[in-house]
């Protein structure tokens, strides 16, 4: 496992950093979403930040923070913009699973190289089943070694800024043909990483960013469709096999995507408290009967923001608490079957409170709220991609009940 020592005296310069990042973000935010494109000037800003480096390890050159730290780190990013950040969300997730699997010599290159400000992204989903579907995408073994890679990714986040790709692919025989039963594609299915260099028009050698990304919300992510035609990935570019590798560290997943949420949590209380602790109605005849209405002295109002703070609290304590519990090993305790899932509860939990609140401050706010360019229309929007990234809380739910209703022994687990 990646050796993540910082302390918190290491963390505060970091945490700061965020913070300035984040404002940068809440400012150019709008402008993306409404251009609906990647937010270009973020890259050099995230880049000269040094945050990219914050979990790699000391010894591969970076600052050793661990997955709390990072959680932090992203869901302070998330309350400027939740769009730009989780687009380098996918670099955290991707440093996460991908460090954690390589060996110390692929670490110290490619680690080494996101020290140096390189970014990482993953496109792993394709169309038929997204991110729990086998790969569909095929690597070719090579006569002289390697592999090439053929096929389609269609949720590409980050692509327009990275300079690594890591992406799984189903290993073929000689003729490109994929093995003929479900066991034998499980145990070909292949984690790799390999240099991701593209021109100004998203074209590399054997790899081509098509430029679809056109959504509810989430515009800043440039999510884009990734094509590879013969994208040649080396011998020493093979990580690990895919789906019994990635279970292990999944978390590193579920635990950003919590982060990207919460982010989201707290900047939906903060503009909801903003604007509702000032509105005045005037003269109402209505529910409320008065010659001028205040809006924070309305009984609903007053429950909705302190319902909505609730969830930011338990949100945090939830996401940061299973932060905590990882590092200090308190996943062990768990069945090994229900690791993943229990772990996932935090991302499933805070994406239920950021839809309740997204919609929750549109119907406290008022019709206003509901016209393009404010800012709680454009949350409503973009929080309801908590519903998608893995684990969602059906699939989360499937796997625990699935496992309590068929293992005698696991009823008592707690
Ligand atoms: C803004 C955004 C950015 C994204 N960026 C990336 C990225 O950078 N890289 C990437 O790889 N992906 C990315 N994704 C894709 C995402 O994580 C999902 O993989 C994708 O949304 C499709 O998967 P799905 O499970 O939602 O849909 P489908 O797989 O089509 O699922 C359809 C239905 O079947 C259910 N289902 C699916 N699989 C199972 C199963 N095994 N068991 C039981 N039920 C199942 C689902 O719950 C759903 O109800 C991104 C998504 C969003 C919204």
């Amino acid at each position: 496992m990646l050796n993540q020592d910082m302390t918190d005296e290491e963390f505060a310069p970091y945490f700061a950093k965020a913070q300035e990042v984040s404002q940068f973000f809440r400012e150019i935010g709008p402008k993306y979403d409404q251009e609906n494109t990647f937010a270009y000037p973020s890259i050099e800003v995230f880049k000269k930040s040094g945050l990219g480096a914050l979990p790699v390890p000391k010894e591969f050159g970076g600052a050793g923070g661990n997955i709390l730290h990072v959680s932090k780190v992203v869901s302070e990013m998330s309350r400027g913009d939740s769009a730009i950040t989780l687009a380098y969300n996918m670099h955290y997730i991707m440093v996460g699973i991908a460090g954690n699997l390589m060996t110390e010599e692929q670490n110290k290159y490619w680690m080494g190289r996101v020290a140096d400000g390189e970014l990482i992204f993953g496109p792993f989903s394709e169309k038929r089943a997204g991110f729990s579907g086998l790969a569909d995408m095929r690597a070719v073994p090579q006569p002289g070694g390697g592999w090439k890679l053929y096929g389609k990714k269609t949720w590409g986040t980050l692509s327009e800024a990275a300079d690594i790709i890591t992406t799984n692919a189903t290993e073929t025989d000689a003729e490109g043909n994929l093995p003929d039963t479900f066991e034998d594609r499980v145990a070909a299915e292949k984690l790799f990483i390999g240099d991701f260099k593209v021109d100004e028009n998203g074209i590399g050698d054997g790899v081509r960013i098509e430029k679809t990304w056109d959504a509810l919300g989430m515009h800043a992510t440039g999510t884009q469709v990734i094509h590879f035609d013969g994208f040649f990935i080396p011998e020493d570019g093979f990580v690990s096999v895919w789906r019994a590798g990635a279970f292990g560290v999944l978390e590193w997943a579920s635990l950003m995507f919590a982060s990207i949420y919460l982010g989201m949590q707290y900047r939906i209380l903060e503009e909801s408290v903003a604007k509702l602790s000032k509105k005045h109605l005037g003269a109402t005849f209505g529910a409320i009967v008065a010659a001028d209405t205040e809006v924070k002295n309305v009984g609903h109002i007053i429950d909705g923001i302190g319902d909505m703070a609730t969830r930011v609290q338990l949100s945090k304590r939830v996401v940061y608490q299973t932060c905590e519990d990882l590092i200090n090993g308190r996943d062990k305790d768990w069945q090994p079957e229900l690791r993943f899932p229990y772990l996932g509860i935090a991302k499933t939990f805070t994406s239920e409170n950021v839809l309740h609140m997204s919609r929750k401050a549109m119907s406290l706010v008022g019709g206003e709220s509901f016209r393009k360019g404010t800012i709680f229309e454009r949350l409503y929007r973009d929080s309801a991609a908590s519903m998608f990234q893995p684990l969602n809380a059906d699939q989360t739910q499937t796997y625990i009940g699935e496992f309590l209703l068929n293992t005698a022994a696991a009823a008592n687990q707690g």
